[in-house]
């Protein structure tokens, strides 16, 4: 099949590349001619494990293209793929402007019929405003040529997108006409091979489906974390309560860790907008709003232990900081919590030393020429000179370090962990006092 993406970020590039892996023809479109002249010249913009090694196959098979040609990419694709950005508006909704840009643009250059896919997470009724823009843009230019429009919302984790795209849990489709249920079947025929994963369903539920996941995976960590500043507080052991109740299949154990907080560019603006989509809709959504006060609170909370240790007033202090992305096998910094313990750490006076295996870059982005925040090369670097050291991001090469040269190395025994990634006996067997999230 010939098919357009639009938007060639996280969710777009990935897509792309795995629908051409199957086969299929894909031109990428975006509007960020650096993204496309990256891409083109067999770079990839963001960090994503496994994700050059597609489109590079892909690109030298000649399936996947990169274009900034709006016109070209539309007349192209008979499936088009909307997979650009929803950030949160000011009010907390999702703001609809790239999306809405994107589908009059395909209204205005389409010359023969198209299924246009909302891959971005869009509120409820948006599939009707995609396809109003659409009818505006034909009919301003006198055409009648018919198109469906198709809610297909995508799952796939960052850090985990090609195999999740390729191997998806299911595959939630929202269409309301046969052609286009026909076609997206078609399309989908390759990633489900195994057993049937596809679900279809009217266009609201689909659009809500993707709301209603995220909420729900943020409202097990918000509440993971609430019962363990209770377990710290009465003294028992979140991990052992994790392990206690994940094993009753109707919880389970995934995303039952405690931690210090939930970020990246969905959880925390997708539970926003799913808030104000029940406010406008008449309907307050309680658990939501306290969901999102427990998080906010909860990246502060390694703050709160640095300061019941050192005192309010950080001047003069120095952190080593493991772990900028908000989580690991990421660049992403969107909504990390390491941004907010950056930042207050410094209103408090301190100094950091990060490192992170990929995320410094997008961090030397964010912070700018920033004086109080260095980066090291490795993570016993970041230890040169600091007085605790805080752990934010749970990357695989922080969990067996050398708690001895730790030890050595900062200038007051601390570890601050806001992942719980030690046994807690390891670093105190070395000498250090370990302050972890829910642990006695
Ligand atoms: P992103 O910011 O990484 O990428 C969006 C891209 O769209 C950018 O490169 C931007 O330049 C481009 N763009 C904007 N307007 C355009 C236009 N009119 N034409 C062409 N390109 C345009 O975003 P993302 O993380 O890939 O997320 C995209 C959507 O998918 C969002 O709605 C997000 O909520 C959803 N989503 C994201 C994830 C994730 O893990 N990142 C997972 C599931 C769903």
């Amino acid at each position: 099949m010939k098919i357009t993406v639009v938007g060639t970020g996280y969710v777009g590039l990935v897509s792309g590349a795995c629908l051409a892996e199957m086969g299929n023809d894909v031109l990428c479109l975006d509007l960020d001619p650096e993204k496309i002249r990256i891409l083109k010249e067999g770079g990839i913009p963001i960090h994503e494990p496994g994700l050059d090694h597609v489109v590079a196959r892909n690109v030298a098979a000649g399936r996947l293209h990169f274009t900034t040609d709006v016109q070209e990419a539309v007349q192209f694709g008979t499936i088009q793929f909307i997979a650009v950005g929803t950030p949160p508006d000011e009010d907390g909704s999702a703001d609809l402007k790239y999306v809405l840009a994107a589908a009059r643009s395909i209204g205005r250059h389409m010359t023969d019929y198209k299924v246009i896919v909302d891959k971005s997470t869009v509120p409820v009724g948006t599939a009707d405003k995609v396809k109003a823009a659409v009818r505006e843009e034909l009919d301003a230019r006198g055409a009648s040529i018919p198109y469906s429009v198709v809610s297909n919302p995508e799952f796939l984790k960052e850090g985990a997108a090609v195999d999740d795209f390729m191997r998806p849990d299911r595959i939630v489709v929202g269409a309301e006409d046969d052609q286009a249920i026909f076609l997206m079947k078609a399309l989908y025929a390759p990633f489900q091979r195994n057993h049937e994963k596809l679900l279809i369903m009217d266009l609201r539920s689909a659009e809500l489906t993707k709301y209603a996941a995220n909420a729900m995976l943020a409202t097990r960590i918000s509440f993971m974390n609430e019962l363990a500043l209770l377990a710290e507080n009465l003294g028992a052991d979140i991990e052992l309560v994790r392990q206690g109740i994940g094993s009753d299949p109707r919880i389970g154990y995934h995303f039952l860790y405690a931690g210090c907080g939930y970020g990246g560019s969905c959880f925390p603006k997708d539970v926003k907008a799913l808030i104000k989509t029940g406010t406008d809709a008449g309907h307050a959504l309680h658990v939501l709003n306290a969901v999102e006060d427990a998080n906010d609170a909860q990246k502060l909370v390694l703050v709160d232990k640095i300061v019941s240790r050192f005192g309010e007033d950080l001047s003069g202090k120095h952190f080593a900081l493991w772990g900028l992305a908000f989580k690991p096998n990421t660049d992403d910094m969107r909504e990390a919590p390491s941004r907010v313990i950056i930042a207050e750490l410094f209103r408090r006076g301190a100094t950091v030393t990060a490192y992170d295996p990929v995320a410094m870059d997008e961090s030397r982005r964010i912070f700018g020429d920033e004086a109080r925040l260095t980066y090291a090369d490795r993570p016993m670097q970041a230890l040169d000179g600091a007085d605790a050291l805080v752990i934010v991001t749970e990357w695989k090469e922080f969990r067996s370090p050398d708690f001895d040269a730790i030890k050595a190395k900062l200038k007051s025994p601390l570890i601050f962990d806001g992942r719980n990634i030690f046994d807690p006996a390891l670093p105190r067997q070395a000498g250090l006092t370990y302050l972890s999230i829910g642990r006695p």
